[in-house]
């Protein structure tokens, strides 16, 4: 049958606005495309803690759903190990298809509902998924409240520091693998010349390795004053408990809230030593008394070192609190 040419033109129209809708852009921009994602297929996946809703942006992907899927899971129950929960209730994660077999790049929101998109190659295998660690990186921001921009630092900090202890944790990643990568890349978070401290010196190094240092050197400190007893990883649950990155907070009243549950007044002494002067740290002191040396791009752990039960102890299982 031939359609009237008025109503084929109307079809044409319809059917080509709404490609343009959906078309790649949409799902590569600044914000999450929330209308564009919830038209698309979603699996739900479910977390201790959390539910997340995971659809994939149209383009091929070789990685077979299951173990798409199975990744996430993955991923999610790391950083839920870490938090006692998975941070958000109800997460949107996008997956666009991207090129090559790399997960590529990730990002986090936490505006209108917690949600994450995550770029990947569109030939990656499972084998190269597992390799990654962008997308704990980005699960783990849902788990700190939105701070002033001039506090990004601790938000990558924190993001870059936690995923691989959670990937520790969970028995994803060696514990040798995270001292070695902590010590190729610590030495980008130190101060340099001109440096006004990690609240006024908005570069890449301190943003990203300066906010890691000053995650690395509030869990050893806490370490060593509790006896291992608590970690940074206690401060982190209980902000968490008061919000997530839905939320939004100056940052001194959260720095307050981690040092009550820990019992040291830890972060916010650090903070008050870092924010505003370069506080230069000395690295290879550090990596003595844990007991780290490193070989080449491996790390060797020495358990004699004075602080070796501190560098355990961080990466050591926490149990998950009783729900
Ligand atoms: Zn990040």
């Amino acid at each position: 049958m031939r359609r009237p040419a008025v109503l084929t033109l109307l079809l044409v129209l319809v059917a080509s606005t709404g490609r343009a809708q959906d078309s790649p852009d949409v799902y590569l921009g600044d914000h999450m495309p929330f209308a564009a994602f919830d038209r698309l297929p979603a699996d739900r996946l479910l977390v201790a803690g959390g539910e997340i809703t995971v659809a994939v942006a149209p383009g091929a992907l070789e990685v077979p759903r299951a173990a798409l899927l199975a990744w996430i899971q993955q991923s999610a129950s790391a950083v839920a190990g870490y938090y006692g929960r998975f941070p958000a209730e109800r997460t949107r994660l996008l997956v666009v298809p991207g090129s090559g077999r790399a997960v590529s790049r990730g990002r986090s929101w936490g505006y209108r509902a917690a949600s994450v998109r995550i770029v990947i190659g569109a030939q990656a295998t499972p084998a190269d998924l597992a390799r990654d660690w962008i997308l704990v990186h980005e699960l783990t921001h849902l788990a700190f409240p939105s701070v002033p921009s001039r506090h990004h630092w601790i938000e990558e900090g924190l993001a870059s520091y936690v995923e691989p202890v959670a990937r520790v944790q969970a028995g994803q990643l060696a514990p040798e693998a995270i001292w070695a990568e902590l010590a190729a890349g610590l030495p980008k978070g130190l101060p340099q010349p001109g440096d006004r401290g990690l609240d006024h010196t908005p570069t890449w190094g301190r943003t990203y390795w300066g906010g890691a240092l000053f995650a690395l050197l509030a869990d050893v400190e806490i370490h060593r004053r509790t006896q291992n007893r608590a970690g940074l990883q206690e401060a982190l649950r209980a902000i968490l408990a008061t919000g997530n990155m839905e939320t939004s907070s100056p940052l001194e009243p959260l720095l307050d809230i981690g040092d009550r549950a820990t019992g040291v007044p830890v972060l916010a002494e650090l903070y008050g030593r870092m924010k505003d002067q370069p506080a230069p740290v000395d690295l290879d002191a550090l990596w003595r008394e844990l007991g780290v040396a490193i070989d080449g791009r491996r790390a060797r752990l020495d358990d004699e070192a004075s602080l070796a039960s501190t560098r355990r102890a961080i990466t050591a299982p926490r149990p998950m609190p009783a729900r």
